[in-house]
């Protein structure tokens, strides 16, 4: 077929050719036909285009009909596409590609072009029919497209948030990085994911149901819902399903997921405050920056009595009660403004108006630009601990058994009494009691009978003296009263007498009365010393004093008693270096068989020799030696010579006598007393029972379990036991018959008093009657008279001693004695 367009002189020619050539040139695609370029150098030339191409170019067809393809394209493409297009050509098939054509103002124009090569039966290209497409239009907004798919992928990837791509069906089409470094697997290993590997198995049907929505183009509501993290954890997600649709059809569903791990603990944090605000013990307010309050927890109403709805938007410092010594706002404001918070003691008011200690504190609480956002409160009633502690300190100032004040609040008491005696010139009197044989009642009555005495004593100490007076108890049986204000001493001296006189009813008790009487001494304030505890020692001498002279009594202490404990003092040094220098010696005086008048014993008496004082009394330096811890040498040394002298006097020939030692209560509190006098014993060659221990009845009292025991072992060994100065102390015999003893000696205070005195008279009967039906023998202390013997042989009293028959003698007239054989008194029966 010959494709030429044939003309004629009035226009065209309507055969098929013409037909065929409008066809081509109302195309709107582009059309070329060439030749096959047989036969030519130049290759094949360009034997139609169409209008439509001529357009494209820009030209007339019929300027381009003619030129060889190969000038045609490098006219009009650039260099790729040129090579392009002759490497199509030469495949000899039909072939397709793009052409590119850069305009004069530089836009490009793409053709989508086909090429069929026609062929003779020989294989010759006869012709090349090339048909295209303008596609510059669409190539653009292709190019927009990867454009703006670049950015859209960027927002995908880079999202922090996790974003999955599911087929409607539910395969995993593509995610986000964020899925996969949660997930810490890769794409390829998540594809192969099921749905169920991902989601906790309790919200898996739940997520399905959320997808399925989406994947039937709902949008449902975001689902929460816990998907694995790499560690194998299950962590909690908000999921937003969407349905992508395109043209009409849904495509896929968006997953995009919320890690809400960091909410949930913030959220948890929140709880957790906000649980622990709500339930602690003190009250917590929250203000805004001008103090109106915004909250306020449960503790707040039960501590204030407000409401939280009644106080919100008041303020806090509604709370302060007005006091003066309630911290100022200024120095709260400021103290926050320096350190971000302020505590301190305040005193608070409650609704009912009551008020109540608080401690409080206060912060600010600051945004990231520092500025003050709220304040937080929080305070408590403190009313309890200071309770607490107000009853601390009344323990620690004051004795437990009887409420009153204890010996350091009594110092206390008179620092403040010298004080106001320096300002208004009046003195004070300081009175020291000390109640006569307490001992006694608690060692029989038991502990809690002491205990119900010393309340009643503290009771009528306290009702004896004015409400200014200050009664304490310094300890034990002490107590120590300050009265103030005195015009004279008599003003004391009378107090002192009530207080006795107090003292001296009864003591009612449940079962029983007791009796008890006390012993004062009385130091008035500025004469008997400055200081409060001269005072105190003052007023102690004295009560000493009172205790000497007769007990149940008051002393006023004096310069003499000063001097007394002066003198004292400087025996108590002597006594130290009175063993060594050999000041110390024995007397003995005979106890006599009161039926035969003959000598059985003698009593060693120790005597000290003073280089200035002379001859001190055993009775000055005993208790001396007592309580300065002596007695235990110096009663060694006297039991020793005692024992020495009892063989010396055997060896000589003498018949044996009992020789008698006195034992002090403190030998007896120490331990080894038993081993020692054996010691003592063997070494002086002694039989035991020619030695007999006196001791007290107040010695035997104080341990008498301990002196029961010990007496029991030194009797065992056959030393013989005699209780001293009986009738002095407890005197209860039927008590004593508990104890291994052996003899009793009447004190010489009831001997002096017969035959004269009823009393003692009764008292000497009975006791040598009661001693007798215990099976111990009497001796009587004392007998000075002939009437006194002749009572005390009649009465059945076995032996004695007294200046009757010898003073204590020195141990060479006891031998002498000793050697005599009659009576040392005359017999008158
Ligand atoms: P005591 O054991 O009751 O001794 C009897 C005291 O009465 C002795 O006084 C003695 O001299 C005195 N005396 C004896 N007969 C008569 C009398 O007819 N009329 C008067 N007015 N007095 C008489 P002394 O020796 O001054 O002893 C006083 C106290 O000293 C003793 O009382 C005794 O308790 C204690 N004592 C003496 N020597 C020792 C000792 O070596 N050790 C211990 N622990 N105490 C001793
Ligand atoms: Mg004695
Ligand atoms: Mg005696």
């Amino acid at each position: 077929m010959d494709y030429h367009v044939q003309r004629t002189e009035d226009g065209e020619t309507i055969g098929p050719q013409v037909i065929l050539d409008k066809v081509l040139n109302a195309l709107p695609d582009i059309v070329v036909i060439t030749d096959g370029g047989i036969g030519t150098d130049s290759g094949p030339r360009i034997e139609f285009v169409n209008q439509a191409f001529g357009e494209f170019l820009g030209k007339h067809p019929q300027d381009i009909v003619g030129l060889p393809v190969s000038q045609f394209l490098k006219s009009y493409f650039g260099d790729a596409t040129r090579t392009r297009f002759r490497t199509l050509i030469t495949q000899g098939s039909p072939a397709q590609t793009r052409l590119v054509r850069t305009q004069d103002d530089g836009a490009k124009q793409y053709v989508e072009f086909h090429v069929v090569p026609i062929l003779d039966p020989h294989g010759q290209l006869k012709h090349m029919i090339g048909v295209g497409r303008d596609v510059t239009q669409q190539c653009d907004a292709l190019a927009k497209a990867v454009e703006s798919e670049a950015y859209y992928r960027a927002i995908f990837d880079q999202s922090p948030h996790p974003v999955m791509i599911f087929s409607p069906a539910g395969e995993i089409l593509s995610c986000n990085q964020a899925v996969l470094d949660r997930l810490g697997i890769n794409m390829h290993e998540l594809r192969k994911k099921s749905f169920a590997e991902l989601v906790h198995p309790s919200d898996l049907q739940a997520s399905f149901e959320h997808f399925k929505e989406a994947a039937c183009g709902k949008t449902p509501a975001p689902l929460v819902a816990r998907g694995r993290n790499r560690d194998g954890e299950y962590v909690e997600a908000a999921i937003t399903d969407v349905p992508i649709v395109l043209d009409g059809k849904i495509v896929a569903v968006v997953a995009m997921m919320n890690d809400l791990t960091q909410l949930r603990r913030l959220e948890e944090r929140l709880r957790l405050s906000a649980n622990a605000l709500a339930n602690i013990a003190e009250a917590a307010v929250i203000t805004t920056p001008d103090l109106s309050v915004i909250s306020a927890n449960r503790a707040f109403t039960s501590i204030t009595g407000y409401m939280e709805a009644e106080f919100v938007g008041r303020s806090p410092l509604e709370l302060w009660a007005d006091d003066a010594d309630q911290p100022s706002t200024e120095e709260v404001r400021l103290a926050i403004e320096r350190d971000g918070y302020w505590q301190g003691e305040t005193k608070n008011r409650r609704k009912s108006g009551e008020t109540y200690p608080s401690l409080t504190a206060i912060s600010a609480v600051r945004d990231q630009q520092d500025r003050i956002t709220h304040f937080v409160g929080v305070f408590s009633d403190v009313s309890k601990f200071k309770a607490y502690e107000e009853r601390l300190e009344h323990l620690a100032h004051h004795d437990s058994l009887t409420n009153l004040p204890n010996r350091a609040m009594f110092e206390c008491h008179v620092n403040t009494a010298i004080s106001r005696s320096k300002r208004n010139g009046k003195p004070f009197a300081l009175m020291f009691l000390d109640l006569d044989q307490f001992k006694a009642v608690n060692d029989s009555l038991g502990h809690r009978a002491g205990d119900e005495l010393l309340r009643s004593v503290a009771k009528r100490l306290s009702e004896s003296l004015r409400g200014t007076d200050v009664v304490a108890r310094l300890g034990g049986d002490e107590f120590g009263m300050l009265l103030g204000d005195l015009t004279s001493s008599t003003d004391a001296a009378r107090v002192a007498e009530k207080v006795l006189t107090a003292l001296s009813t009864p003591h009612l008790q449940p079962s029983y009365e007791l009796f008890t009487s006390a012993s004062v001494g009385l130091a008035i304030y500025p004469d008997d010393g400055e200081e409060p505890l001269t005072l105190l020692k003052n007023a102690d001498a004295a009560m000493y004093l009172a205790k000497k002279e007769g007990r149940n009594t008051y002393r006023f202490f004096s310069a003499d008693i000063n001097a007394k404990a002066h003198e004292y003092l400087v025996l108590a040094n002597n006594l130290r270096h009175a063993l060594e220098r050999n000041e110390f010696h024995l007397l003995f005086q005979p106890v006599v068989d009161l039926s035969t008048g003959r000598i059985i014993g003698a009593e060693a008496l120790l005597r000290w020799t003073h280089p200035e004082s002379g001859l001190v009394s055993p009775a000055t330096f005993i208790p001396i030696a007592e309580t300065t811890g002596l007695i235990g040498v110096i009663g060694e040394w006297v039991l020793y010579e005692a024992c020495r002298q009892a063989t010396q006097w055997q060896r000589l020939g003498h018949p044996p006598v009992r020789v008698a030692v006195n034992l002090s209560a403190r030998q007896f509190r120490e331990p080894g007393l038993v081993e020692k006098i054996e010691a003592v014993l063997a070494e002086t060659g002694l039989a035991p029972q020619w030695l007999e221990l006196e001791i007290t009845e107040t010695m035997m009292m104080e341990n008498p379990e301990r002196v029961k025991t010990i007496l029991g072992e030194l009797h065992a060994r056959g030393i013989s036991i005699a209780i001293d100065d009986f009738g002095t102390g407890y005197s209860s015999l039927s008590y004593l018959k508990a104890f291994p003893c052996d003899f009793v000696k009447i004190d010489r205070s009831f001997i002096d008093g017969v035959p004269k005195d009823q009393n003692d008279i009764t008292i000497t009967e009975t006791v040598i009657g009661m001693a007798q039906r215990l099976g111990m023998r009497v001796i009587a202390e004392g007998i000075e008279t002939s009437e006194q013997l002749e009572f005390l042989r009649r009465g059945g009293c076995e032996e004695g001693q007294g200046f009757l028959f010898s003073k204590p003698l020195p141990p060479g007239q006891i031998a002498k004695l000793l050697g005599q054989t009659h009576s040392l008194f005359p017999l008158t029966r």
